[in-house]
């Protein structure tokens, strides 16, 4: 048995399925997790002192690798004088200068601990600023673990969101109407239904928590507009997307600006800190100025702001973001030119630096159906493959592999090589 098998055979016994979120258990990929020990540049190492180049990132935090050199000086440093405070601290202002600096659209912020505490709050923000209730959701995008975004399309476009825990009573997603993603048409059709009673629409800009799926043209501009018409707000988790295509938000690419953003992920360097931001007269509805109520003991965290400010002052210093995306174009293109030769009937979808291999497919998904008709099993069989050779990509069909800072153009060439080896094995 390996170190990696007993510590979780261990945690099963302490820990509800061995893990502290639930993807970690490697369910969908059908393997045993492993046990990491420690991170450097674009490989981690477990607990069996075997080395994986790693595709995940900690699920997109890393985007300058593990362990980088100026994160952890800035980390280290920042502990010396004290881990928090639970006052005002200079670092707050700093990273709200940053980020406002950086998205320009951005005109007040707040930071939080997560993703998810970020979507909440600006849910709650939009509700309290325009007095509705009604929150528009797509289905296949992930906003975190909040009782009514845990929630999938029911039967009727307009009833029946089911939601997708227990414990989350339908009471909780009575006001949450889910569309599939890209779906123009049935944005359009809520709208016309209930615009007068929806504070918002939450969207990943670009999709993430689904695979790698991008928006399709004139989707976000139609959101934009009908929210604009209606007076509620739109809301764009980027808490992905956030400073992964270029030091700022996806949102000063496509051209679409949102009335609230989330972020979360890279702006934390890899501590737990997210933030919430936007247009200055939503923004000042929160108390203690307005009556939305939002707080955090350890909310701007000293520490955690030392690691996103140097985190983000790297990415605005040494702009990586064209070789990235140069990276992951390069194993799309080698993938889907091999699948096409040999009817593997697999599609590489590469969006900006991030890929996902969807099984089962031979052309990019644009919304949940695409990507659900993927075939789960050989991507588990691919997975555990991978992994033994030496690669660790996130383990689940339906979730993205970031290029970091740290992988290098060899790095990228031997594993399309071994990817191929393996592929070839397999279908
Ligand atoms: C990861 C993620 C969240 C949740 O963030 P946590 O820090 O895990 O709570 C929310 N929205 C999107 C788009 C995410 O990818």
């Amino acid at each position: 048995m390996t170190n990696s098998e007993k510590l979780f055979n261990k945690a099963k016994l302490l820990i509800p399925g061995g893990v502290n979120s639930p993807v970690r258990a490697f369910n969908s990929v059908k393997c045993s997790p492993i046990y990491i020990e420690k991170g450097k540049g674009a490989y981690i190492y477990d607990v069996d002192n075997k080395s994986y180049m790693d595709f995940c990132g900690s699920w997109g935090p890393l985007i300058l690798g593990h362990a980088r050199k100026e994160i952890v000086e800035a980390v280290t440093e920042a502990t010396k004088s004290g881990l928090t405070f639970g006052t005002c601290n200079s670092r707050e202002v700093e990273m709200a200068e940053l980020l406002k600096s950086c998205i320009p659209f951005i005109d007040m912020v707040r930071v939080v601990n997560s993703g998810t505490e970020a979507v909440m709050s600006a849910i709650r923000l939009a509700r309290g600023y325009t007095g509705r209730n009604k929150i528009v959701k797509f289905d296949g995008c992930y906003h975190g673990h909040a009782d009514y975004l845990l929630v999938s399309a029911g039967s009727g476009l307009l009833t029946n969101s089911i939601s997708t825990s227990a414990g989350v009573p339908e009471s909780a997603v009575n006001d949450v109407i889910v569309v599939p993603y890209n779906d123009i048409e049935a944005v359009k059709h809520v709208f016309n239904s209930c615009s007068n009673e929806i504070a918002a629409v939450i969207v990943e800009p670009v999709a993430g928590n689904m695979g790698a799926v991008a928006p399709v043209e004139g989707f976000l501009e139609t959101l934009r507009e009908l929210t604009t018409e209606t007076n509620s707000l739109l809301i764009f988790d980027e808490v992905i997307t956030g400073f992964r295509f270029k030091a700022g938000a996806y949102a000063s690419i496509c051209g679409v600006t949102p009335d609230l953003i989330t972020l979360g992920k890279i702006i934390g360097g890899g501590m737990p800190l997210a933030a919430f931001g936007g247009r200055q007269d939503i923004m000042e509805c929160l108390a203690p100025i307005g009556n939305v109520y939002q707080a955090g003991t350890l909310s701007g965290n000293p520490v955690a702001l030392a690691a996103g400010i140097a985190t983000i002052k790297t990415l605005i210093k040494d702009d990586g973001y064209t070789k990235r995306r140069e990276l992951a174009d390069k194993i799309q293109k080698s993938l889907n030119s091999s699948s096409r030769k040999n009817d593997w009937n697999i599609y590489c979808n590469a969006f900006m630096g991030v890929f996902t291999i969807f099984f089962g497919r031979n052309d990019a998904p644009e919304n949940l159906d695409d990507v659900k008709i993927c075939d789960t099993k050989k991507f588990a069989e691919f997975y555990k493959k991978m992994l033994q050779r030496g690669y660790y990509l996130s383990p689940s069909q339906f979730e993205i592999n970031f290029i970091s800072a740290a992988h290098t153009e060899e790095n990228i060439e031997k594993f399309i090589i071994d990817l191929k080896e393996i592929l070839k094995t397999l279908l």
